[in-house]
């Protein structure tokens, strides 16, 4: 059996990081920096007032005070906006907007708190000093200061950020395209009538969803039934509809039974696909695995079309049953597909915590991951549910995986195990 190390390399191999594009900065949201954000204008741009009230030089106002006020001509307005070109002169002030411009001559602010409100002359009831209430140009950011690195991943405040010094678009990695595409004869979309023996297909929405948590774009194929015929043709169809893209991602139809569609279509010896592996991982859940390249010969769909060489596509395989698929997935998929995408942490936050329970038993020579829910206070985690691939239920409900090493059979309470949090 293969480690789950090894198999991790061999599906990172394959991933590669996209090119950079620029981006609208709408458009940009949880997209990755591909250049730094060097800023082209100071932040704030101007000396500007940090209260509504009045422009003044401190020494016009010293002294002043409830009971001996200082009255001054209010010789301008400056709302927001304003160019404010017009020097104060000694002994006046100018009313002043929050964020306008200070005008040339000024060198404090009175808020409009410490004064009557006057509009053609104030009375002052407190002093300002040199320097109060303005914010000065360049004191967040100077101009040609790194404002953001290349790396960075782009969330409300990035956005506001390089929207204010001035940028419509942004250079960030492309987000990785994946097709995914579930395999099974007995599977119906949901909203269907269910028939007897058949099942919802749970497996491409559960994958297009963790695919998109990545970052990622995913193109969701739906299901093809279990016929080799079918497999290729869809995929080849969906190729030509949207172009190529940077990995199929397939689940179901890779274990030991009659009817394994993905690795049928791949078999050994039948290279006109392209080369998968299959192969037997040693973990649970998630044994069997397939990866490889899909690089048909020729596309299904068109007989008479020319090969398309140099066309090969990353291809991973996952098992169906839904657990282990979505494990597999954690496993297997997330850190590189992040990574690829320049994310500065792709890998889930690994937590060693003691068990709040025993684990009586792990199958000897696999690494198992057992969902676990993590105490209130985070100080503990506790193995959740039974193992079986099949339990949905204790999946959605718990908030971590317990990595048990492949080592180790069972553990008493109080043994410290390495916890991938999902949160
Ligand atoms: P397979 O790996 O194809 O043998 O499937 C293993 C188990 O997972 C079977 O019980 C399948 O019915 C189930 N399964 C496979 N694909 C899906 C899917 N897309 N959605 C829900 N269950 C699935
Ligand atoms: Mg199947």
């Amino acid at each position: 059996m293969r480690s789950v190390e090894e198999h991790q390399r061999r599906v990172a191999e394959l991933i590669r990081a996209p090119k950079p594009v620029r981006l609208p900065l709408g458009q940009a949201l949880g997209r990755v920096l591909a250049e730094d954000i060097t800023a082209q204008i100071p932040l704030p741009s101007f000396d500007n007032s940090a209260m509504d009230g009045y422009a003044a030089r401190a020494e016009d106002l010293a002294g002043a005070s409830e009971q001996h006020p200082v009255v001054l001509p209010v010789a301008a307005d400056i709302p927001a906006g304003s160019p404010a070109t017009f020097a104060l002169a000694p002994q006046s002030v100018h009313r002043i907007m929050t964020g306008a411009c200070l005008p040339p001559g000024a060198d404090a602010i009175l808020p409009f708190e410490s004064t009557d409100r006057g509009a053609e002359f104030v009375r002052a009831h407190a002093p300002a000093k040199p320097g109060a209430h303005i914010r000065r140009a360049g004191e967040d950011l100077r101009r040609g200061e790194r404002a953001l690195a290349a790396g960075a991943r782009l969330r409300a405040p990035q956005i506001g950020l390089i929207a204010a010094l001035g940028f419509a678009e942004v250079a960030v990695f492309a987000p990785l395209q994946v097709l995914v595409l579930s395999t099974g004869s007995e599977l119906t979309a949901p909203g269907q009538p269910l028939e007897r023996g058949r099942i919802y297909e749970s497996n491409s929405p559960m994958l297009a969803a963790a695919v998109e948590e990545t970052g990622a774009v995913a193109h969701r194929l739906r299901f093809v039934p279990d016929s080799v015929a079918a497999f290729h043709a869809r995929i080849g169809q969906a190729l030509a509809e949207l172009g190529e893209v940077d990995l199929i991602l397939t689940s179901g139809g890779v274990s030991a039974g009659e009817y394994e569609v993905v690795k049928q279509a791949f078999a050994e010896g039948q290279t006109e696909f392209g080369q998968v592996e299959f192969v037997s991982v040693a973990m649970q859940p998630g044994k069997p695995q397939g990866c490889g390249v899909y690089s048909p010969a020729r596309r299904a769909h068109a007989e008479s079309a020319p090969p398309t060489a140099g066309a090969a596509t990353a291809l991973v395989a996952l098992p169906g049953n839904p657990v282990s698929a979505q494990v597999s997935f954690e496993v297997f998929l997330r850190e590189p597909l992040a990574a690829a995408m320049g994310h500065p942490r792709p890998r889930r936050q690994v937590l060693r915590l003691p068990l709040a329970e025993p684990v009586p038993r792990s199958p000897a020579g696999k690494r198992q991951f057992l969902r676990g829910v993590l105490a209130q206070d985070r100080s503990s985690v506790s193995p959740f549910g039974p193992p079986g691939s099949h339990f949905l239920r204790s999946m959605a409900l718990s908030d971590c995986l317990v990595d048990i090493p492949a080592g180790t059979t069972s553990l008493p309470e109080g043994a410290e195990v390495d916890v991938w949090d999902l949160g």
